[in-house]
């Protein structure tokens, strides 16, 4: 039977934010941003562990309490330069004790309201997969290509978009050897996964589960936490 883990990387800087400390550690409801994320996690027990990949001088994790997450959560410091980095790194320290054919969702900090619907779907329907799969939505605006004057160029057809969230949840051996080749330049682990030319199943979820980029995305976040209701 494979197991599932989770694997947090959490060693950005969120300079998008525009903050002076990392955005995984801005106050949310009372609590930090991750905890929040961790919390998403852990409510779903077929997740056997929470792993956190910090970036090796983060000076903040410790100063919050993490004594009730004993044994559900374990941290490393393997950060890297890139997002693709530091979930490699991630990967590369679990090999101790995780087997090639475990799966592993990656999920971003700073994706505190993932509902626990979504979550279940995710293993549900890609841990059936020969591939694995990923949260996403269909994309349901109007797309505009913009030109160099910041007008319109072109408007794109949006049939068959959709916009890739996290949990991305794939097997660890084939994770690994598809990030390892794949280079630093990929946003997700699913791009990673395409670049080897296999075809990840999209798991539909909804714009709940957004990723805290902007400083008005907090709000957004605290309105969504005091409302999910599930
Ligand atoms: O910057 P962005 O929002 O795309 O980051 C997505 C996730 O990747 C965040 O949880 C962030 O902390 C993490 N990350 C990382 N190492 C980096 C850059 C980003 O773990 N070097």
């Amino acid at each position: 039977m494979s197991r599932y883990f989770a694997l947090i990387p959490a060693a950005g800087t969120g300079s998008r934010m525009g903050a002076d400390c990392p955005k995984q550690y801005l106050p949310l409801l009372g609590q930090p941003l991750i905890a929040h994320t961790l919390q998403a996690l852990a409510r779903e027990p077929r997740i056997e562990k929470i792993i956190v990949v910090l970036a090796p001088d983060d000076e903040q994790w410790q100063s919050h309490h993490w004594s009730g997450w004993q044994g559900r959560v374990e941290t490393l410091r393997c950060g890297g330069a890139s997002r693709a980095e530091s979930v490699l790194n991630g990967l590369d320290a679990m090999a101790a004790w995780c087997a090639d054919d475990d799966w592993v969702l990656v999920h971003d900090a700073a994706r505190p309201c993932l509902p626990r619907s979504a979550l279940a779907r995710l293993i549900d329907e890609a841990g059936e997969d020969a591939v694995g799969g990923l949260l996403a939505v269909p994309v349901a605006d109007t797309l505009k290509r913009a030109d160099q004057q910041g007008r319109v160029a072109t408007t794109e057809p949006r049939a068959g978009l959709w916009q890739a969230q996290t949990p991305q949840m794939f097997r660890h051996g084939m994770l690994r050897q598809a990030l390892a080749a794949a280079g630093n330049d990929v946003t997700d682990d699913a791009s990673a996964i395409e670049k080897a030319g296999l075809h990840p199943l999209l798991v539909e979820a909804d714009s709940r589960n957004l990723k805290v980029t902007y400083p008005r995305d907090l709000q957004l976040a605290e309105l969504i936490l005091e409302h999910l209701d599930d």
